[in-house]
């Protein structure tokens, strides 16, 4: 079959016709029908200090995607040939002290697909059965494929209840696009958003930001506090990653307020801890894959119901052999979600 690996230790994917894979007992194969670029995809081909440190050449690449199960092995029996299904991307243990405690999100034996084991860039992709989740079929394949990413946005925005609050999104990449979108449908009041890319700024308009602010060419500052009676924002969710930005949501946020961190840091940062958080008695929680499968069950229901139209974030669709011209694409923020075709 056909997929994309990273092969060697360097820069870069190359389009090679693999095996196909074996599945075990308790796994399925699954025929990918779409699959999305994700940031992590975006580092790996780049092979930055993560990388290097992380991932084992030979490997496919790839994990948000969304597919036709076409074999089972001997002990599956939750998913049947033909489901469509895309996959939760933690291959978590069943195990550990924290999976033991419904807490899959941070199993200690975590395994991530496309990353620890080959991915989704392919034609065909074996998962075990305990992270397959079976998709309505009335979800066009295309939004189906980027429940894994919307499924982080579900989970930050909803850490705590979001109704009648006034938000502040700092990083408006893909997650940050959704999240703007599920902050409306759980009935936020006011959504103001950040990025530097003012590119992706007009995608968070069309999700449905209410004030879009690039920070570079204007006091975000001046705006949150004219924008919300000179108090702050009661909820700031941080996807962006940026030093300055995490400031910012800090910052921003009003007394007594909650701010939830999805955005990954390369490295350590420094924050005014008493003046920013404690006096200001914020609830800071830390935000890390998706809740499984509660996430799940809430994102395949916004898009069963049409509820959140997830249809301005993918801005390009290409073939998989074109994978890397969608990587270049999003190195230059000039695009939302891509979309790869086997
Ligand atoms: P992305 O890199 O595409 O988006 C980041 C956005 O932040 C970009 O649009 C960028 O222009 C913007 N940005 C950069 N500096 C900024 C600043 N100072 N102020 C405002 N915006 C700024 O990433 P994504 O795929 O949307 O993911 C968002 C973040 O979440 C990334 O940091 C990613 O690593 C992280 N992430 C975390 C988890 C987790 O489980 N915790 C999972 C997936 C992604
Ligand atoms: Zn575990």
């Amino acid at each position: 079959m056909k997929a994309v690996l990273k092969k060697e230790r360097d820069v870069g994917f190359v389009i090679e016709d693999v095996p196909m894979p074996k599945i075990g007992d308790d796994e399925i194969l699954v025929k990918v029908e779409v699959a999305s670029i994700c940031g992590t995809d975006v580092h790996i081909y780049d092979w930055n200090e993560w990388a290097q440190n992380r991932i084992n050449p030979p490997l496919i690449v790839g994990h948000e995607f969304a597919g036709v199960v076409v074999e089972k092995g001997k002990e599956v029996k939750r998913i049947n040939i033909g489901d469509f299904v895309s996959a939760e991307t933690h291959i978590y243990c069943n195990h550990c002290d924290m999976c033991l405690m419904n807490h899959r999100e941070v199993c200690r034996n975590l395994k991530i697909l496309g990353v620890d084991t080959n991915g989704a860039f392919a034609e065909y992709v074996k998962i075990p059965e305990r992270v397959a989740w079976v998709n309505p079929k009335e979800i066009p394949h295309k939004y189906a494929s980027i429940q894994e990413p919307l499924g982080n946005a579900v989970d930050t925005v909803l850490s705590e209840d979001i109704s009648g609050k006034t938000v502040l999104i700092t990083g408006a990449g893909p997650i940050g696009l959704l999240a703007i979108g599920v902050a409306r449908v759980f009935g936020a009041t006011k959504i103001i958003v950040s990025d530097l890319s003012n590119y992706h700024l007009e995608i968070a308009k069309k999700m449905g930001a209410d004030v879009v602010v690039n920070p570079k060419e204007a006091n975000l500052r001046e705006i949150v506090l004219n924008e919300t009676n000179g108090l702050g924002v009661d909820v700031a969710l941080e996807m962006s990653g940026a030093k300055s930005a995490l400031s910012d949501a800090l910052k921003l946020t009003k007394f007594l307020g909650r701010v939830s961190l999805l955005g990954l840091f390369d490295n350590n940062v420094e924050i005014n801890l008493t003046d920013d958080v404690i006096f200001k008695k914020l609830r800071i929680y830390g935000i890390t894959g998706r809740r499984i499968f509660e996430t799940w069950q809430i994102v395949s229901d916004l898009l069963r119901s049409k509820r959140l139209d997830v249809s301005p974030v993918i801005t390009h669709e290409f073939k998989l052999e074109e994978v890397e011209k969608g990587i270049k694409l999003m190195k230059s923020h000039q695009s939302g979600k891509i979309l790869l075709h086997p």
